[in-house]
């Protein structure tokens, strides 16, 4: 599960920019598809069904965050995590970008191509945490009264201990969805 080989979509108008990325992610064992900016993106995401995207903010046709939008509303890609690359660095881009869902946002200059693949990869492998829930902690006793359990955290169907399972959304935002589940009925 590990050594899955990702796929990312790598959206730039700039041929440079475009090969610096490709090759890094490459080396870090990335199946690397190419876009030129939104429109081909799109098309290339709807094909590809890739693992991330990559992409710039200014191009052609169709910018980043226009991208992103188009993703969003289409079911099969919606839940395709977007990254944004940014050459000019201005903030009220960064601001779009957490607004828009973007995943993280770099800037040209501030993250060298290396540590940009490091932090992808570290959300995409991110996954799920386990936690268990401390019963004696007022709300966690308060969220047992609010879920109807009779019985603490125990499992309603096999009695096991249930925990707190978060998935991840962006490690570095700290940002997690968390689910109450039984790591033997429900998996992970
Ligand atoms: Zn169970």
């Amino acid at each position: 599960m590990d050594n899955k080989k990702y796929k990312i979509l790598i959206v730039d108008d700039g041929d440079d920019a475009r090969t610096i990325y490709k090759d890094v992610f490459e080396k870090e064992g990335f199946d690397v598809v190419e876009a030129l900016d939104g429109v081909e993106g799109l098309e290339k995401a709807i094909k590809e069904m890739p693992d991330v995207v990559f992409t710039g903010i200014i191009m052609p046709r169709m910018d980043g965050f226009s991208l992103k939008e188009e993703l969003s509303k289409n079911v099969a890609t919606s839940n395709i995590p977007v990254f944004m690359n940014s050459h000019m660095g201005r903030e009220e881009d960064r601001k779009k970008a957490q607004i828009s869902g973007i995943k993280d946002f770099f800037v040209v200059g501030m993250i060298t191509p290396k540590e940009v693949v490091v932090r992808i990869k570290a959300t995409l492998e991110g996954g799920n945490y386990m936690l268990k829930v401390n019963h004696s902690d007022s709300d966690a006793f308060r969220l047992v009264n609010d879920l109807g359990l009779g019985n603490g955290f125990s499992c309603p169907r096999c009695g096991n201990e249930m925990v707190l399972n978060l998935k991840t959304i962006s490690l570095p935002n700290k940002e997690f969805s968390a689910k109450l589940s039984c790591p033997i009925c429900d998996g992970k």
